[in-house]
């Protein structure tokens, strides 16, 4: 049960690395708050990007940002795993502050470089969603990236969103109004109804992947993503399905005039040198 952590060492203000053993339960052994600083200072979480394609045109219209922490001990950790440790301890505000900064930096790069533009979304934690200064964060880092508000997109959860809807309403307006894209993510399994997230400035839904995955053996589930689709375009929005693996789920997503569609078919998770590769030859096109 020996497990290797990062230790923040106070005194010399750098990290190192020390071995601990969790059973010993010492002072010395630091928390997973303190490696998550740690990983943030010595720069080890790192952006993929997985596309969202045209269901009709198979063109990439966009993409989205999806953290990864590239840990020299532990190997790639998946965001499911620190995610919920950096909300719980409030780090997720830094580290999710890094995130925006690194992926409008990205992006302007790209454009730089020729690329087609495109929209990037970035996934924004409860937490985040409810700082103070969201606000005046993102537009201090469109200004300083120089990046138009048009090729960022926030997605907040579905569970985010209904929490306080008067509250939601507010700042999702106040995003709009700088003229940044908004979505919520999940959708379908919050809960909530389409009635309810009526009245909030949103341009895109994106169906949870659940939904899909359950097509395979229960066809009631394709009418669910129907109405969801049907209903979502009658309030103006696009719909993105998360989560696509196959081709007869493609097939069931163009049927029923679903607009975008995310997943293993067309694209995993992209590094961000297989990104520019991907953007590249799109670019070609
Ligand atoms: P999410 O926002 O719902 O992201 C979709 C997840 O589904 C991603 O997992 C993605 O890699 C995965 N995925 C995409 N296509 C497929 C597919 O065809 N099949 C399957 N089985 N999975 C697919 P990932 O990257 O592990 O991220 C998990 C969750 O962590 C995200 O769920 C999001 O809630 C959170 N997350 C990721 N990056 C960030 C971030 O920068 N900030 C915050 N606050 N949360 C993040
Ligand atoms: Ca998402
Ligand atoms: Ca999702
Ligand atoms: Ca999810």
């Amino acid at each position: 049960d020996t497990a290797l952590y990062y230790a923040k060492d106070e005194g010399r203000n750098n990290c190192q690395l020390y071995k601990v053993s969790l059973s010993a339960k010492t002072p010395e052994i630091l928390s997973l708050e303190k490696s998550l600083r740690c990983a943030l200072e010595r720069k080890e979480f790192i952006v993929y990007y997985q596309p969202r394609v045209n269901i009709i045109t198979g063109e990439i219209t966009g993409m989205e940002a999806l953290l990864r922490w590239q840990n020299p001990e532990m190997g790639v950790v998946a965001p499911n795993v620190f995610i919920p440790l950096a909300e719980e301890s409030g780090l997720i505000i830094p580290i999710g502050e890094w995130v925006i900064r690194e992926v409008c930096t990205q992006n302007k790069a790209w454009q730089e470089a020729g690329m087609t533009p495109m929209t990037i979304a970035v996934n924004l934690s409860p937490k985040q969603f409810r700082q103070p200064n969201l606000l005046e964060k993102v537009a201090e880092i469109l200004e300083t990236t120089g990046l138009e508000p048009q090729f960022l997109e926030l997605e907040i959860t579905e569970s985010t969103a209904i929490e306080d809807l008067d509250f939601t309403r507010s700042v999702l307006k106040d995003l709009e109004k700088m003229g940044v894209y908004l979505s919520i993510d999940d959708f379908g399994t919050g809960h909530s109804s389409l009635s309810r997230l009526q009245m909030l400035p949103l341009h895109t839904l994106k169906i949870d992947g659940s939904f899909i995955k359950q097509l395979r053996n229960d066809d009631k589930v394709g009418h669910i993503i129907k109405a969801i689709v049907t209903l979502g375009q009658s309030l103006g929005l696009r719909l993105t399905a998360e989560g696509v693996e196959r081709a007869e789920e493609i097939d069931f997503l163009r049927s029923i005039n679903c607009d975008y569609v995310q997943g293993y078919f067309y694209y995993r998770p992209l590094s961000p040198q297989q990104a520019t590769e991907v953007l590249k030859s799109e670019s070609q096109k």
